[in-house]
């Protein structure tokens, strides 16, 4: 199965569904990890080398799990739902082929959020389109969309869980790679500043305290929580979600 996993920034994919692409990769998926923005938010610093830098944090967090990166690279805070970005998300879903797209919930609280949630569900559909200009074929199996938690879980109620407690410490590697963001944003950034303690490593206390809520719901330890896009040609008599 492919799966394509479709985050505003560097490390959305990693808090809001980090163990479940983990999961995906030990049953043998394919899995896309792409990031839409370029990171320019933070840290603090010149703004290639804060682009570098966070497109090798992405690019190490996939590779905690043997995903494949991908890289938008459009600025951060300035995803807009227009023509030439929605045709950038129709080619992603063409040239991923998945059977499985997860993204944002689309009230999410960010714009960055809320507008690769759209863009996902727009490009769905239009790259099905078999006249559609594009040099790639057109995708056309049925392909459910899932979103993922929402940013604190605020307003978002599962409908299918992911028991992800024995990948849990591959979900923690993922969110440590993203090292720049662990740094106050006032400072210039420190390549070489020691991760904090996990007591104080925000990453970790954010999702000990959201993916152990979502497990007690299903009576595990940690869990990750998905609703799906209810529309023609997303719906399977099966579940998708490991
Ligand atoms: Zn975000």
């Amino acid at each position: 199965m492919n799966v394509l996993a479709v985050g505003a920034h560097g490390d959305d994919l990693e808090l809001f569904c980090g163990g479940t692409l983990a999961r995906c990769r030990q049953r043998g998926d394919r899995v896309f990890m792409c990031v839409v923005t370029d990171g320019r938010g933070r840290p603090k610093g010149e703004l290639e080398q804060v682009i570098a830098i966070r497109r090798e944090e992405a690019r190490r967090s996939a590779a905690v799990i043997g995903a494949e990166p991908i890289w938008l690279g459009i600025p951060d805070g300035g995803v807009w739902f227009d023509e030439p970005t929605r045709h950038r998300f129709v080619e992603l879903i063409r040239e991923c082929q998945p059977d499985l797209v997860i993204t944002h919930p689309p009230e999410d609280y960010h714009p960055d959020h809320k507008a690769t949630s759209r863009l996902v569900m727009d490009a769905a559909q239009v790259a099905r389109t078999a006249n559609y200009p594009s040099a790639l074929p057109p995708h056309r199996a049925i392909m459910p969309v899932a979103f993922m938690e929402a940013e604190r879980g605020i307003g978002f109620l599962p409908e299918e869980y992911v028991d992800v407690t024995e990948v849990w410490d591959q979900k923690l590697a993922m969110l440590d790679c993203h090292h720049s963001q662990l740094q106050p944003p006032t400072l210039p950034y420190d390549p070489q500043a020691p991760l904090p303690p996990p007591e104080q490593n925000m990453f970790h206390q954010y999702v000990e305290a959201v993916s152990a809520f979502r497990g007690l719901a299903v009576e595990r330890r940690y869990a990750e929580g998905f609703r799906f896009w209810q529309a023609a040609n997303r719906l399977l008599t099966t579940r998708v979600l490991p």
